[in-house]
């Protein structure tokens, strides 16, 4: 906190409370006192005790936004995912259906025993903030107990609830723990704290997902059948939390509730305001759990309602501290509204309860749709062994290989107690010999590294290749079960060349292909009954693809230019938009040529086109394209410059952009061989005699030369060319159609030298 690079968090916190809340002014001038009072000690002084000081005021005053009024995001994100993905409002409203119909039969049922079956769900919490260790374990830990006493009816201020509720009092028997065990086994607090960067909150909108990926800046989710997942961290927006409920249809991996920093738990300096009593974490589980809030997001009216039949009808949300009864267009009468109930948006201190009915909308949740969380073993801290190694992971070799000697790298993870400073590692390619590698080196408990083991020769062929440890420390393996790594790898035969695929077998990719479809989604596959003159073709279905800039290569196999001078790819081509072609500005799907020559660790792209340049049928068409005979073209690549390393794979490229479908047909790669006389010579003038076009191609373009002129048999100039005139086929073009016959000389004019050629022209 000493460090000058806090500051900009200051700023933005700042900036962030000013404009919303006319009631936090007296906040705000103290906050602009202390900016002027910063600026100008940050100016004079480096006094570091002073400084330090100053940090804290800040810390207190600023990194604790105080909310003025409760703010929950987690209808508000459901109505714009709807918006945005009508098809999603069946799948909440069958869960609906599905929960008010168990809530139904619950009530035809006798029940005998007084209490639900106690469950203890194991939860994490993710702390993702600039600073995370302002989250205190002893601030995580307040809130688990009071999640605990809340959804067991054994919180301090239940007894507060009006005497004409208390017979409905809910006691769901819930607990929750805090993970013992990660996904992977190991011990853990159940604390993950991530550090995100200066001043970085997250929108409610779509359940808050950028902070629940590390891939954008948050922490990855502990798999949700096996844990509640808390993420705290700073809302934007002034929100107190948002929840990610399975009943409104969130992915699997995005499963929980965020809570805003500063709401979460009863204790610690992150802690301010009256959300202090942790139950913005009560009520956005109740969220998880199937709960709306008590007014059914009603807006004024009383149509809508939360679907519990004991909480009283409600117009709208409630703020603050009202006294009992408070009354309301939709319950005008003694008792009025359950205010107080943790699904309404009342202070920490006012609200008390859960009904009997919300209980058993709670418990079908539980038991019927996130199930798996009651039989967790995560809050069971795991079996550690003193010596126990694993092979986490085998990532190399995978998939298409392009050389025969494979190394192999494995992660080595220290699962035991004790350090790690032995380990045989093994490998084995399908049922060929095993490669025993011994590795030492010191390696702490829960840590790992990732290590090359030694090469080794493959022929052509589909393999499995399996990696194990054995005798960590020289000691039996304390747990076996994690030993062992698997991946599988292909080694294809080259392909000869001159090659031909037309995609007429049924087999996609063809043998020795490959696919690279990094998202798993849409990619090249077989078009069945269309092709270019034939059966089949090769098709990209953009129309279908609604995601932009997705990249999928068709690649294909190894081809080995054997030295030879020119390599040309000719290919069928047929595609259509969905946007007017003449549009500007649009982003439209591009077909790319790349030629790679190192298994495409890189690549040279060699051919690029996309909207008007690349359609063959002329109009916008806003149904799956199918190319007509005639809606076919033939394109050609120069592949020479980009193959003169060696083996190359040509590569087929789509980027989509959501227009329509691009075919690709008779793909033909050909190498074209150099005349002899070239390759000895180094220049060629011909044909020779000419009857008029003259051709000086150069086998290598000599980095000297300045320009080639003609010259008659009398020594007078007729025609020049400079290098710069020199085709990418090395080759420059003269006419001497107009010029008499009889006999000429071409002078290649070098930096430092000349060189002269005779020349007939006859006719
Ligand atoms: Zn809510
Ligand atoms: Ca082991």
């Amino acid at each position: 906190m000493t460090s000058m690079t806090s500051f900009p968090v200051f700023i933005k916190a700042s900036s962030f409370l000013y404009p919303t809340h006319p009631s936090l002014n007296d906040n705000v001038k103290s906050i602009h006192y202390l900016t002027s009072q910063y600026f100008h000690i940050q100016n004079y002084s480096n006094s570091q005790p002073l400084r330090k000081l100053i940090l804290i005021l800040l810390t207190l005053f600023c990194f604790n936004p105080l909310i003025a009024q409760r703010n929950c995001g987690t209808s508000e994100a459901l109505q714009q995912m709807i918006k945005d993905n009508p098809k999603l409002a069946t799948v909440v409203s069958s869960y609906n259906n599905a929960m008010l119909k168990a809530q139904m039969q619950y009530q035809l049922k006798p029940h005998t025993e007084a209490l639900p079956q106690a469950v203890t769900i194991p939860v994490v919490v993710h702390i993702v903030l600039d600073n995370p260790d302002l989250v205190t374990d002893a601030q995580v830990q307040s809130q688990i107990a009071v999640l605990n006493k809340d959804y067991t009816a054994t919180n301090s201020d239940v007894m507060q609830t009006p005497a004409v509720w208390q017979a409905i009092i809910g006691n769901s028997n819930i607990n929750f723990c805090l993970a013992q065990q990660t996904p992977d086994g190991e011990p853990t607090n159940g604390i993950v704290r991530v550090k995100t960067t200066p001043g970085r909150s997250f929108q409610i909108y779509n359940g808050a997902p950028d902070v629940k990926y590390s891939s954008s800046g948050g922490s990855d989710i502990w798999d949700s059948k096996r844990y509640l997942n808390i993420w705290v961290t700073r809302l934007a927006g002034n929100y107190l939390g948002v929840a990610a409920p399975a009943t409104y249809g969130y992915p699997a991996d995005q499963l929980g509730v965020v809570i805003m920093y500063s709401a979460f738990g009863t204790e610690g300096p992150a802690l301010s305001g009256t959300y202090n009593k942790g139950r913005t974490a009560t009520h956005e589980i109740g969220h998880f759990f199937g709960l709306k809030h008590v007014w059914g997001d009603n807006t004024g009216n009383c149509t809508d309602d939360d679907g519990i039949a004991d909480t009283p009808q409600q117009s709208t949300n409630t703020f603050g501290c009202p006294s009992f009864p408070k009354l309301d267009p939709c319950s005008p009468t003694p008792p009025g509204v359950m205010f107080m109930n943790y699904m309404d948006y009342t202070d920490d201190a006012c609200m008390h309860l859960f009904t009997a009915g919300q209980v058993v909308r709670m418990r079908y949740v539980l038991e019927s749709i996130v199930t798996s969380l009651m039989n967790s073993n995560g809050c069971t801290p795991p079996v550690v062994f003193p010596n126990d190694a694993a092979i986490r992971e085998l990532p190399l070799p995978a998939g298409k290989i392009c050389d025969q000697n494979i190394t192999p790298l494995v992660v080595l993870r220290n699962k035991g107690s004790q350090p790690l400073t032995s380990a045989n590692i093994n490998y084995q390619v399908g049922n060929g010999p095993l490669v025993t590698y011994k590795w030492t080196g010191n390696l702490a408990s829960f840590t790992e590294t990732t290590l090359t083991l030694p090469s080794s020769k493959v022929n052509i062929g589909i393999y499995n290749i399996k990696a194990y440890t054995q005798l960590p420390n020289g000691q039996p393996d304390g747990d076996p079960s994690n030993d062992t790594a698997r991946n599988h790898f292909n080694y294809d035969a080259e392909a000869q060349l001159p090659f031909f695929e037309g995609f007429e077998n049924d087999s996609f990719p063809p043998p020795g292909w490959a696919i690279r479809n990094p998202d798993q989604s849409f990619t090249w596959e077989r078009a069945r009954d269309v092709g270019s003159k034939s059966k089949a073709s090769a098709l990209m279905r953009n129309l279908g693809y609604n995601t932009n800039f997705q990249v999928d290569d068709l690649l294909t196999p190894i081809l080995d230019p054997m030295g030879r001078d020119s390599v040309f790819l000719f290919f069928d081509v047929a595609a259509a938009v969905y946007t007017n072609p003449n549009a500007t500005g649009n982003q439209w799907d591009t077909l790319e040529v790349l030629v790679t020559t190192d298994c495409m660790n890189s690549s040279t792209m060699l051919y690029q086109k996309w909207g008007p340049n690349l359609i063959t049928h002329p109009t916008a068409l806003q149904t799956e394209f199918v190319p007509a005979p005639n809606e076919w073209r033939r394109d050609s690549v120069d592949l020479t410059a980009a193959v003169r390393k060696g083996k190359f794979q040509v590569v087929f490229r789509n980027i989509s952009n959501s227009e329509n479908n691009i075919y690709i047909d008779n793909i033909t790669i050909v190498t074209k061989d150099v005349n002899e006389d070239l390759r000895k010579q180094g220049v060629l003038v011909n044909p020779n005699p000419s009857s008029g076009l003259v051709w000086v191609t150069f086998y290598q373009v000599p980095e000297d030369l300045l320009q080639v002129s003609i010259y008659n048999a009398a020594g007078q100039f007729v025609t020049s060319l400079p290098k710069s005139a020199i085709n990418s086929a090395n080759r420059m073009t003269f006419n001497l159609v107009n010029e008499p016959n009889g006999v000429y000389f071409v002078k290649l004019i070098y930096r430092n030298r000349a060189n002269t050629i005779k020349l007939m022209k006859v006719r």
